[in-house]
């Protein structure tokens, strides 16, 4: 399968574990990235959770203790939509995002 790094990274595979607390998502490229709910109610990319960041990268995301995601959305082709425990659902998490906070050490800590 073809790879274009100007290619938007896809999910093939969304996975959420209650019992993990923690949202797999298995990139096209084969790629496996595991997010822990706190972290990832931490990345919230909306205008209320980001502030007056105007960029944010992995090393700057303070996890969320004690929130639960609930459920997730397809967001177009370019986004997923996550509605966490606490209520909040206002973040859109573009593909590239979620691909730039991957945890892993695989992936370099860059400025998104
Ligand atoms: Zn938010
Ligand atoms: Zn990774």
């Amino acid at each position: 399968m073809a790879y274009s790094q100007d290619e938007q990274p896809l999910p093939q595979n969304v996975r959420l574990s209650e019992e993990e607390g923690t949202l797999y998502i298995r990139w096209h490229d084969g790629h496996l990235s595991v997010y822990p709910f706190d972290y990832l109610r931490g990345a919230c990319p909306c205008a209320v959770c980001k502030g007056h960041h105007r960029k944010l990268d992995r090393t700057q995301i303070v996890p969320r203790q004690g929130v639960i995601l609930v459920a997730y959305d397809m967001e177009g082709k370019y986004a997923l939509r996550f509605l966490f425990s606490d209520a909040h659902k206002t973040g859109i998490y573009t593909h590239s995002y979620l691909r730039s906070i991957c945890k892993c050490d695989h992936c370099p800590a860059e400025t998104f």
